[in-house]
């Protein structure tokens, strides 16, 4: 056992005065014990850590917001299902620990035991680690499923799908399974085994939602008996649904367009698929946002948006992570930088669309220090400052779920009562509130700021609307008019 001690180095010191929060508490020391299979670690202040479990290599990460950490080290342990434990800057606010496992080596996240000796000092208790099934065994059981029993969906991670499945409803006519991007690929086979009749829809190309859960499957109808989902391919992508049917089924007509396949009997005229709605939440949700679109022909209008003067005002938005730096990551293996990469440049477009110059802190991938930022918006002389992130606790926490949005002055707390309710008023999520709070970026501009965590990556009910790009393009909606609201009152 070795006490690492975090001894500020002198001539990093002078250089990373300029960029630290100065209220930050500091990573003092930490130790790993194989015995005891447990990390703890000091702060010179408080901390409120949160862990969290990432992939390829498995890794266990504590990280400890406004904590700040002047030199990285690491400790290699031998003969055990662990690697390496090591402590990291993420970012100028946050210090994390890095418990690497070996390769093959998982942990449940859930059985991961973070205690306060104090609020400076903590005792993280790890599981012990099991082997990980290989993914050659789980593709092969996932094709090789010919048992069918009640509703299943098997969903991993795919990246780069060009369909996204997004939900599976039943409406008066029938079933619509909710797309999004391109139109699906499909193939469909029907056939009958052991007095079953069974239709399945193989699609290429094609991602099941992490948000799909066997829950939000529709039953009960149509005398259809069960459904299954199954991601049957991550590379290629490939996606299959089986609907088994029951005695008395009527013969199933099935269309793919831009909006999703629609399953209606051969006797039903086939109605468009809405273009609007919420697949990701739950059916009841998405059946009445289905049933509103279905009322409302026409498509939400986007003039609707609060008009402000063309080119008077200027607004910085800053997308929080990028680059090396995922940001939070929760269920699923979801990274907040993946959220804050696809909403930013939405909000802006949406902005610029009515008459606002945008400025973008950064517009690719990238990481960006927090000073950088700072100084972009004050080149830009900018009329606000909107800094967008998703929020993250432990992963024992799906509990936890809601918008939150920050600010740091009298002026900043007026924008982000605007922004915060358009956004609830939209997107009918969990009220978290408006704070105030110390983060650099809004504490060091010089122009009304804030900073939006649009949910939880680590949450239930968020992680799903963060994953669905169509979540992601109303919440970006919902953003840009609390920001218009804003400059509509000045
Ligand atoms: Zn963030």
């Amino acid at each position: 056992m070795r006490l690492n001690r975090l001894l500020p180095g002198l001539s990093l010191m002078g250089a990373l005065m300029i960029t630290l929060p100065s209220e930050a508490a500091r990573l003092q020391s930490w130790q790993f014990s194989p015995q005891e299979n447990q990390l703890t670690f000091t702060t010179d202040d408080s901390v409120q850590p949160t862990a969290q479990l990432l992939s390829n290599p498995t890794r266990l990460v504590i990280d400890m917001p406004g904590t700040t950490l002047e030199e990285a080290q690491n400790q290699v342990i031998a003969g055990s299902a662990i690697k390496e434990v090591r402590a990291i800057r993420l970012d100028n606010e946050t210090a994390r620990l890095v418990v690497e496992y070996e390769p093959g080596y998982t942990v449940n996240p859930s059985q991961v035991q973070v205690r306060g000796e104090s609020s400076r000092q903590w005792i993280v208790r790890l599981p012990e680690a099991t082997r990980l099934a290989s993914t050659g065994d789980v593709d092969k059981a996932a094709s090789e499923s010919t048992e069918l029993a009640s509703n299943t969906v098997r969903n991993r991670p795919v990246q780069g799908a060009r369909t996204r499945i997004q939900g599976i409803v039943a409406t008066v006519d029938g079933f619509f399974i909710r797309t999004a991007g391109e139109s699906a690929q499909l193939e469909v086979d029907r056939f009958s085994e052991n007095g079953q009749n069974y239709i399945t829809l193989e699609i290429d190309q094609a991602a099941i939602s992490l948000g799909l859960t066997a829950a939000r499957l529709p039953v009960e109808r149509y005398s259809i008996d069960s459904w299954q989902v199954e991601q049957t391919s991550t590379q290629p992508a490939r996606a299959r649904i089986t609907l088994v049917l029951g005695e008395g089924s009527p013969d199933w007509n099935v269309t793919a367009n831009e909006g999703g396949i629609a399953i209606l009997p051969k006797d039903v005229a086939i109605s468009s698929i809405p273009d609007t709605g919420n697949p990701a939440g739950t059916t009841e949700a998405y059946a009445s946002s289905l049933a509103t679109a279905n009322r409302q022909a026409e498509p939400a209008d986007p003039n609707a948006l609060p008009a402000v003067p063309n080119g008077r005002f200027t607004v910085v938005l800053d997308p929080g992570h990028g680059g090396r730096d995922p940001g939070a990551v929760g269920i699923g293996g979801l990274q907040e930088k993946q959220v804050v990469n696809d909403v930013t440049p939405q909000v802006a477009a949406i902005l610029r669309s009515q008459g606002v110059n945008v400025v973008l802190t950064r517009d690719s991938d990238y990481e960006l220090d927090l000073a950088p930022r700072v100084q972009i918006a004050e080149r830009a002389n900018a009329t606000i400052f909107v800094s967008i992130h998703a929020n993250a606790i432990s992963m024992s926490r799906p509990d936890v779920n809601g918008l939150e949005t920050f600010y740091a002055s009298a002026a900043g707390q007026r924008l982000a009562n605007t922004v915060h309710a358009s956004v609830l008023a939209e997107m009918g999520m969990r009220d978290r509130r408006v704070r105030s709070a110390r983060f650099y970026v809004i504490r060091n501009t010089s122009m009304p700021a804030i900073l939006v965590e649009t949910g939880f990556v680590t949450g239930a009910e968020d992680a799903p609307n963060l994953a669905d790009p169509v979540w992601r393009e109303r919440i970006s909606v919902a953003i840009a008019r609390g920001i218009l609201l804003h400059l509509q009152q000045l």
